[in-house]
């Protein structure tokens, strides 16, 4: 039974004509039948053209931190806009944006962009230009936009062609990509610490930096291993290798400072983007002052028409207001413990192996197995069919995580403990309906576009 109603689909259908696949981010294809086109959005809930509400745990991808349509962002973006947009020049709101991100994050310095894909881009250029040197390590299962260097073994990779672990292969995602562009990156296992110290110690001359995101962003939520990053920083410092935090998904979400702050370990380099403005496009690039000086005009490029621009700039300056004068991190932990505690509880009682992973504001869990997953291959062997269909039990039912489990579930300040325990109740009864075919065996991964 196709997820669209009549309205839905007919958008859909005229959307295909204009628009490759009539989505515009490959992410958001989920066939012809299932592909929503949402409306509108207000706090934890989104409606479809067809008027069925859902409680949003996409939250666009991450970036719904306080709600959709928050009522002060979107007042100050609106009051912004009175301003104009932008000038290539400097505006006072670019001036205080950074001056609030650098105490907020502990970093020293910072540059606007406006998408996490940039911000990679240009912190990896950052990184080559400080060290001279061309190549960096990522990890398997890690996501870090789209460009050319960093789309090798995400998590779309298939784990057949990933290699051994002791010798992994990079896995490109994309055709389109220059083959040499593979020479440039090697993609470990993530909480694997013999692998990483071996590949730094054989070729740490030609590394410029070592990109990773904090905690599986885009796996599940899965966590660093204890003293992992640490490790990372160690290596990074014994051998002039630039760390590279990817906080995309995690800042202004898991903590107020982000991951540096959650985790007690300060990169070299850091990039922002989704919480940051609320739905609104807004990016940074941040970091050491001497890592980040490296941006000198002239020598090296940083740069970009809508970097700073009024929108993106009076959406993150309110953004960062709430999140100064409002309980948002702790009031979003508590009700994301009470939700996967809840998930817990509704799996175990219902017999089905699980295991959760990630943090309350960010959160997923593998089915099919009580073995926490520690990296993308072992969470490639959980039981995604099933996942699959628990997703689309909920989506039915009005409750919408993406169908894809590595993708976590995202809570914001607006998913309040009513809110909560609305889901759980429907989650309750989506559990009932596939319970009842489970026969414990795993079923084929699906197939997941980039
Ligand atoms: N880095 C991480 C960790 C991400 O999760 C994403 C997107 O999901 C990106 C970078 C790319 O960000 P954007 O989609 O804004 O280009």
């Amino acid at each position: 039974m196709s997820l669209q109603g009549d309205r839905t689909r007919a958008l859909y259908q005229k959307g295909k004509q204009y628009i490759p696949y009539g989505v515009n981010s490959n992410f958001r294809y989920w066939g012809d039948d299932d592909t929503l086109v949402i409306a509108r959005g207000e706090g934890a809930y989104i409606w479809d053209a067809d008027e069925n509400r859902y409680i949003d745990y996409r939250l666009g991808f991450g970036p719904i931190i306080l709600g959709h349509n928050h009522p002060y962002v979107t007042r100050r973006v609106q009051e912004g806009l009175q301003d104009g947009t932008v000038f290539a020049w400097m505006t006072p709101r670019e001036i205080e944006l950074a001056e609030r991100i650098a105490r907020m994050c502990s970093v020293d310095k910072v540059r606007l962009s406006n998408s996490g894909t940039e911000a990679t881009m240009h912190a990896l250029r950052i990184a080559r230009a400080y060290t001279g040197r061309e190549k960096f390590i990522k990890f398997e299962g890690h996501y870090h936009g789209m460009h050319d260097y960093v789309l090798f073994s995400t998590a779309s990779a298939q784990k057949g062609a990933l290699g051994s672990r002791r010798s992994p292969i990079p896995q490109q995602i994309s055709s389109g990509i220059p083959a040499h562009i593979r020479e440039y990156v090697f993609c470990l296992p993530f909480n694997d610490f013999e692998l990483l110290e071996r590949t730094v110690a054989a070729h740490w001359g030609e590394l410029a930096a070592i990109l990773f995101e904090p905690m599986m962003g885009n796996t599940a939520g899965i966590m660093p291993a204890p003293g992992f990053l640490q490790k990372i920083r160690e290596l990074c410092d014994q051998y002039g290798i630039v760390m590279v935090m990817d906080e995309v998904k995690t800042g202004f979400r898991i903590a107020k400072g982000g991951a540096q702050e959650y985790f007690g370990v300060r990169a070299d380099l850091v990039t922002y983007a989704k919480a940051l403005g609320n739905g609104f496009p807004i990016a940074a690039i941040a970091g050491k002052d001497e890592v980040m000086m490296t941006v000198h005009p002239g020598q090296v490029s940083l740069g970009g028409t809508f970097t700073g621009n009024g929108i993106g700039t009076a959406a993150a300056l309110a953004v960062l207001d709430v999140l100064d004068n409002e309980p948002v991190i702790e009031r979003t932990t508590a009700n994301g413990k009470r939700m996967m505690e809840g998930i817990g509880h509704i799996l175990t009682d219902a017999g089905i192996p699980h295991s959760l992973s990630g943090v309350p504001a960010m959160f997923g869990f593998a089915l099919g197995t009580d073995q926490p997953p520690v990296d993308f291959r072992a969470y490639l062997d959980s039981d995604h069919g099933l996942y699959e269909d628990l997703s689309y039990a909920l989506i039915r039912r009005g409750v919408m995580p993406d169908a894809d489990g590595r993708e976590p579930w995202f809570l914001s300040y607006s998913h309040s403990a009513a809110v909560i325990d609305e889901t759980l109740n429907i989650f309750e009864d989506a559990v009932r309906e596939v319970a009842r075919d489970y026969k414990g065996s795993p079923k084929p991964s699906i197939d997941v576009v980039e």
